[in-house]
């Protein structure tokens, strides 16, 4: 291709980078383990014991593009927390919405506080918006995993990625929410469903393509959830009213946590896991996710490094610094153009690397690609999983988040993974899915909303 000198990763490189690379026999035996573990999520009588939960959302109608009116939604979860205000009519919709910060001590401290931070921020956003007087639907993402009792009963299960507040796991976080609002006293909310982002993902994407059965995120966390038939929905069985489908969040990024994926992890995976906050969970989301994928590539880069593979054996403190090296620098590298090494160049004087010749950049490069692949291929293992379960012919998948949309050859790698492992008879396409977290929230509200109103009709 447009190589302009024919300069190839080290070989020594390509030998010490072996392991974080997954044949197609390695990937279908992964998706044979998922298989089974989305299973017991399913079963009553192993539910419990799953480690691949297989939640029930409560959420069983996709939206029909009838949905209308004005909805506020909360984000909690992903790299930023957001409040919005939405307005859908038709195929129109509307939105405004405003970041703020959650400090990092508000992350880690008290579940009270957390949730009075957050009323505080809705209550500062309805005023700016003039809302504040109405009453108006509320669609809550929050991007964890909540077993759900109902549209607006969650309890979290546990937290993940940078969040540790206290007080919270084992609690409904919608009633610590309107708890929260009923403190302060000047908003009142109609919470009308609390969801994952990954739910949102799927509606999102569902308003407009009719086919989407499957949502997917891959941003600071990893996750997905799927249509499923309720009959073998077992926790949500009592319920026996509605479309005959409900949407299982799988909360998948638990996979491999007893050890079920050990076969695949590396000296990295295992490193980065013991400096998380979570040691021990979310072995396959800190094997895919923005959240750790920089951090991936620079064990590999201070590995070899130190070996005296790269940059002749002299490193930077910023190089060894835990944490320094984002996720952002692998989209980043990778959108040079194969031989020219603009981005790159700019990142490792940034780091202190400016005696990086010209093969240090293509070994980077080699060891991004092969870090960032990896986490598109079981992204992909986990989708033509699903694909095989389904029976559907034809299936749309709703994909968002930062890493997915970002990263330059996400996509295209994980389309071409997908077809080389899915029957052929299945046809499938990857979807950006715009704003699932926001949009997603007030569609789901707005279903709610309207079976709400059928049902006192
Ligand atoms: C959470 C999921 C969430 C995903 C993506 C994971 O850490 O457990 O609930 O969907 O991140 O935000
Ligand atoms: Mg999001």
């Amino acid at each position: 291709m447009g190589y302009k000198r024919n300069v190839q990763a080290h070989p020594m490189v390509r030998e010490r980078c072996q392991d974080l690379i997954l044949d197609n026999d390695t990937l279908k035996k992964i998706g044979d383990i998922f298989l089974d573990n989305i299973n017991r999520g399913l079963k009553k009588a192993t539910h419990e014991k799953s480690i691949v939960k297989c939640f029930p959302t409560y959420v069983q109608d996709l939206p029909d593009g009838t949905e209308t009116g004005k909805f506020l939604a909360l984000d909690l979860g992903g790299t930023n927390f957001r409040v919005l205000l939405i307005e859908l009519s038709g195929e129109h919709f509307e939105m405004k919405s405003k970041i703020f910060a959650i400090p990092q001590h508000i992350m880690l401290g008290s579940g009270e506080q957390l949730f009075d931070h957050i009323a505080e921020c809705l209550a500062i956003f309805v005023k700016e918006e003039q809302v504040q007087h109405e009453t108006l639907p509320l669609g809550f993402t929050f991007s964890f995993p909540l077993s759900q009792k109902g549209l607006t009963k969650g309890i979290l299960q546990r937290w993940t990625k940078g969040f540790n507040c206290s007080n919270v796991v084992g609690n409904d976080v919608v009633q610590m929410l309107n708890e929260a609002i009923e403190r302060r006293g000047d908003v009142q909310i109609d919470v009308m469903a609390v969801l994952n982002d990954s739910t949102g993902t799927l509606m999102s994407c569902a308003w407009l393509n009719r086919n989407c059965r499957i949502g997917i995120i891959i941003g600071t966390g990893s996750n997905g959830c799927y249509v499923e038939k309720q009959e073998n929905a077992e926790l949500f069985n009592d319920v026996d009213m509605g479309s005959g489908k409900v949407i299982i969040n799988m909360e998948n990024g638990a996979f491999g946590d007893d050890g079920c994926i050990d076969f695949i992890r590396t000296e990295y995976d295992r490193e980065v896991d013991k400096h998380s906050i979570n040691p021990g969970k979310q072995v396959q989301e800190k094997m895919i996710s923005g959240m750790y994928m920089g951090e991936l590539v620079r064990l590999v880069l201070e590995k070899f490094t130190k070996e005296g593979l790269l940059f002749g054996g002299k490193g930077s403190d910023l190089l060894f610094e835990r944490g320094r090296f984002y996720t952002k620098y692998v989209s980043e590298i990778e959108s040079d153009e194969p031989g020219i090494f603009t981005n790159q160049r700019e990142i490792l004087e940034e780091l202190g690397l400016k005696h990086a010749t010209e093969q240090d950049y293509v070994n980077v490069r080699f060891i991004c690609e092969c870090v960032s692949r990896r986490a598109a291929h079981l992204a992909s293992t986990t989708i033509v999983t699903l694909l095989h379960k389904m029976d559907e012919k034809k299936v749309t998948i709703g994909v968002d988040g930062s890493v997915y949309r970002y990263h330059p050859h996400f996509h295209n790698l994980m389309t071409e993974k997908i077809g080389e492992l899915c029957d052929p008879s299945i046809q499938f396409d990857l979807m950006l899915s715009e704003d699932g977290s926001g949009r997603g929230a007030a569609l789901v509200a707005a279903v709610a909303a309207r079976q709400k109103k059928n049902a006192l009709s």
